[in-house]
């Protein structure tokens, strides 16, 4: 039996890409945990990057290319496979024309840094244009809110060293999201420390929402609601950033008439959070972030953006 060894190594799962300490024996990872020594993510590392060595040895596997025959499933020789694959895509081409044909790339695919230039060379020769990713197929949202508000083109200010950090939906202590790349707990810990204003708006007490200032836990599908009424709070009561405005925004007064019928005291009562006093800790800046999960829809996106160009940017 060869002794045991450890490897510095990083996380292949996400594009986080964590420093791990990766430990082997007899050619066998025995298990996966955050590199304290990294000096960007300092240790941490979420369930999916720990759970490698389980993904590594799972019986389910896929080590062989196979190839389905009525409802099974049988080993198949790799060149065998590329040449049948090849014929197939050929015909589905000429018969229906290049954007018959489409591909989709997931997050683990883009943590391996060759395989999505590769992909595109691949469409791009077959003359498809259909390459679809996470963003279009589970959040379109995500980018749709940001061409319909635009886009601040420099990192948005205070979000490294935020006064106010809103988060809707996300729970950035397991799952990333929300906090800059690194360590989120330390992150957290850092701000909340010196005084930073938390806001959590979430269904559930989440492991953030417990470090939380302030933690609304609504209805579910209620946080594009609650984000109009902060807004309507925020210019009705001048709480904006106005110079930060009056240089790079447009279109206040057409937000001004979108987010007028939502009265905060109505909002609360539909919401099922308390009467509207948390409308007012969002606002006392000068440095702040908002940011949802990836799951909320196009709507709430659309409002956080427009609370960051408010009072944040
Ligand atoms: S966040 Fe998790 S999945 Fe992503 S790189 Fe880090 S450990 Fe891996």
């Amino acid at each position: 039996m060869n002794a045991p060894t450890i490897r510095q190594s990083f996380c292949r799962v996400c594009n986080c890409n964590c420093g791990i300490l990766v430990h082997a024996e007899d050619g066998h990872v025995t298990r996966v945990i955050g590199d304290p020594a990294h000096p960007v993510t300092a240790g941490y590392t979420c369930v999916k990057g720990r759970a490698q060595p389980e993904l590594l040895a799972h019986a389910s596997r896929l080590l062989r290319s196979r190839k389905r025959i009525g409802s099974e499933f049988t080993d198949i020789d790799v060149e065998q496979a590329m040449d049948e694959i090849a014929g197939q895509l050929a015909q589905i081409r000429d018969r229906h024309g290049p954007r018959a044909i489409a591909s989709y790339l997931g997050t683990f695919i883009t943590a391996n840094h060759v395989t999505a230039p590769l992909i595109d060379s691949f469409m791009r020769e077959l003359g498809s244009p259909m390459t679809f990713t996470p963003i279009p197929i589970d959040k379109p949202g995500k980018e749709i809110s940001r061409a319909l508000h635009g886009t601040w083109q420099a990192p948005a200010q205070g979000f490294d060293r935020p006064d106010v950090c809103l988060l809707i939906g996300a729970n950035p202590s397991v799952s990333y999201t929300g906090f800059p790349s690194g360590h989120p707990q330390r992150w957290l810990r850092e701000p909340t420390d010196r005084g930073m204003r938390l806001i959590v708006v979430d269904p559930r007490a989440t492991p953030v929402a417990r470090r939380a200032f302030l933690h609304l836990q609504p209805r579910p599908g209620h946080d594009p609601a609650i984000l109009a009424a902060m807004i309507r709070v925020i210019l009705a009561e001048d709480l904006l950033d106005a110079q930060f405005v009056a240089e790079h925004a447009e279109g206040l007064d057409t937000l001004r008439s979108a987010v007028a019928p939502f009265d905060p005291a109505v909002v609360a009562v539909a919401a099922d959070v308390p009467p509207a006093t948390w409308c007012s800790p969002l606002v006392p800046g000068p440095g702040g972030a908002a940011g949802p999960s990836p799951g909320p829809d196009r709507a709430c996106r659309r409002r956080a953006r427009c609370a960051s160009t408010s009072c944040f940017c």
